[in-house]
């Protein structure tokens, strides 16, 4: 593929969970040799360190002490050539396994529609992106944290597509987890993240959309390519 690779962009690639964002922001920064950021990873960290800390008890958040402790909270990456893509470290633990468990998934959405989180956050996301030559996945990318972004994309599938994959993805790690369990998670963190005061979830006006429900790996992401390659080289 002819593709001008010396203009360093930035693509913003938000969407619903599970719907493969972090597949597509992958494929795109092998491809590129652009760094990836998964920004979810980052708010499953502050959800991981406020369940190690004790900051979620009795089904509530004790906002205040997470505020007081989020000077403490550092969120690095390191790419993990085997992965093919960033492990997650807290506080130089890597902890790539711990934030994608069930426990985490379940109180992550609470915890980033916290403004006092996604301000610390975006803070962080906006300083990685300041050089350009990168791809970020999330939910406010492209409206919130880069509205400047020369590429975004928004990225669905149904929710019954989305709960399977990601069935699937914690079975093949050894999870004991039900269908039901994460297709309720799922449609949850969708309605919560869809309905939050604080950069909700949102199509940008300039996003391409792509539905993959019924697409394969493989024809995903010889259209994204496409988008890529059109927009670098135009
Ligand atoms: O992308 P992932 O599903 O791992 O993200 C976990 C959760 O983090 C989302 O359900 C959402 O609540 C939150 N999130 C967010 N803003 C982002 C990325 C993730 O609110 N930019």
């Amino acid at each position: 593929m002819i593709m001008n690779k010396q203009k360093k962009i930035v693509i913003a690639i938000d969407g619903h969970s599970s719907s493969g964002k972090s597949t597509m922001a992958k494929d795109l920064a092998r491809e590129l040799g652009y760094v990836y950021i998964d920004t979810g990873a980052m708010y499953r960290a502050v959800t991981l360190y406020a369940l190690r800390k004790g900051l979620i008890r009795d089904g509530k958040i004790d906002e205040a002490a997470l505020e007081a402790a989020l000077p403490d909270i550092h969120i690095s990456f390191q790419f993990n050539a085997e992965a093919g893509r960033p492990d997650t470290y807290l506080n130089g633990e890597k902890v790539e396994r711990e934030i994608r468990g069930m426990e985490v998934s379940d109180w992550v959405s609470p915890i980033a529609a916290l403004g006092f989180v996604r301000r610390a956050m975006v803070e962080k996301q906006q300083a990685m992106g300041k050089e350009k030559g990168i791809v970020m996945d999330g939910r406010d990318i492209g409206t919130a944290v880069f509205p400047d972004a020369e590429l975004k994309f928004f990225v669905t599938a149904s929710p019954e597509v989305r709960a399977q994959r990601r069935l699937d993805e914690l079975q093949a790690k050894g999870e004991t987890v039900s269908y039901d369990e994460v297709l309720e998670n799922v449609k949850k963190r969708d309605y919560i993240d869809s309905t939050r005061a604080e950069s909700p979830l949102r199509q940008a006006p300039d996003a391409l959309v792509l539905d993959n429900s019924h697409m394969t790996l493989a024809a995903q992401k010889a259209w994204l390519m496409r988008q890529v390659q059109l927009k670098m080289n135009n």
